[in-house]
């Protein structure tokens, strides 16, 4: 039989996703009103109204192209984020951003350094340019930088660090992201990938986009995704000073991001109100299901996400029977056994009842 396609390609294992709801309840027969879904980290309280409204009025111009500069978007995040809007990428999802870095800065052949248990994105992303990937063992599930930094090689050419790390949870202190940037030759790529910074604990924020001033290799990578709740419009971005943006900009899809994306993102942005609420259900989400894993004896790792990741038995069937259990009686979690944690099961944090629909349903499993 033909082969197509060179045998880096043929090698990669499709990103599996979060199982849909109307996919669920078809499979298992079940009234789609009725599911409960915790398993993209999406935000349980969906498209912020100040995003639909800015869409609606976005609308009546989609015969036309979208600003293939998103010069309106670029100018609120600058504003923002106090960077010139030329230090600024914008992404389809920050998904596109990842990759867009592997495109630009890897040739085949050439390695990207990443850890164990990280962003499953970062080996599609290497593995899609003929990258060969230095895979860092983790440390009680997170980042071992020393270990990273040490890993780097001649012929390294970028680093993916997730903080906070999806899907574990972990978070790394500014001092300690601040001195592997110190470690890393000038001319390896790092990207910080902060899908989750806006779920922080004003404790553990810290502007990251003030080290992209001290470091011309630093890509600081955000999303809409997660706590402005435009997961479903593909909306991320990048800030990088003009050497690195200007690479990305060349290699990026001039029209990557859509006009309603980039209204309902802008609204969003302006939104603190949203994203108060978003993260203040979070953190009582967090102790919601975090007593009741205590209460089950179930170790789980501490996230600083919008997510748990629990380990629901001590055998390699555990995450995929626990997760099939689940799916039956309506509660869509994710199965982590792809990122080599077949015990554990990762839950994105919604609702109030939602958290409790998940619990009652575990608990029954369990017993
Ligand atoms: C969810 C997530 C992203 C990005 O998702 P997009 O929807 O593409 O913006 C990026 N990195 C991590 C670690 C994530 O968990």
């Amino acid at each position: 039989m033909t082969q197509f396609g060179p045998e880096y390609v043929r090698a990669i294992a499709p990103y599996q996703a979060g199982k849909p709801i109307a996919e669920v309840a078809r499979e298992f027969g079940l009234d789609e009103a009725t599911i409960v879904k915790l398993a993209s980290n999406e935000n349980p309280f969906g498209v912020p109204e100040s995003s639909k409204a800015a869409m609606a009025a976005a609308a009546a111009e989609l015969g036309r192209y979208p600003d293939a500069n998103g010069f309106e978007l670029k100018a609120a995040l600058s504003k923002r984020y106090d960077v010139p809007s030329d230090w600024i990428t914008l992404g389809n999802g920050s998904n596109d951003i990842l990759e867009i870095a592997a495109h630009a800065f890897v040739q085949k052949g050439e390695s990207v350094v990443f850890s164990q248990y990280s962003f499953a994105v970062y080996a599609l992303a290497t593995q899609g340019v003929g990258g060969r990937a230095i895979v860092v063992p983790a440390v009680n599930y997170g980042h071992d930088l020393d270990a990273m930094a040490a890993a780097i090689e001649p012929d390294t050419r970028l680093v993916y660090v997730a903080n906070p790390n999806n899907p574990t949870g972990t978070f790394i202190g500014a001092k300690e992201i601040e001195a592997f940037l110190n470690k890393v030759p000038g001319n390896v790529v790092v990207v910080l990938d902060e899908a989750y910074n806006e779920y922080l604990a004003p404790e553990h924020q810290f502007e990251s986009s003030a080290w992209v001033r001290k470091y011309p290799n630093l890509i600081v990578s955000r999303t809409f995704s997660k706590a402005y709740g435009l997961a479903g419009l593909r909306v991320g971005f990048a800030i990088a000073q003009p050497a690195v943006t200007d690479l990305m900009n060349r290699i990026r899809q001039p029209f990557n991001v859509n006009s309603l994306a980039q209204a309902a993102a802008i609204a969003a942005l302006n939104d603190k109100e949203f994203l108060a609420k978003g993260a203040e259900n979070n953190f009582a989400g967090y102790k919601q299901l975090t007593a009741a894993f205590d209460e089950l004896g179930l170790e789980y790792v501490p996230s600083f996400g919008n997510f748990v990741l629990v380990r629901v038995g001590d055998d390699d069937g555990a995450g995929a029977r626990v997760n099939l259990a689940l799916l039956k009686q309506g509660v869509i979690v994710r199965p982590v056994g792809g990122y080599g944690l077949p015990q554990w099961l990762r839950i994105s944090i919604g609702l109030p009842e939602e958290n409790a629909a998940f619990i009652a349903a575990l608990k029954k499993v369990l017993a």
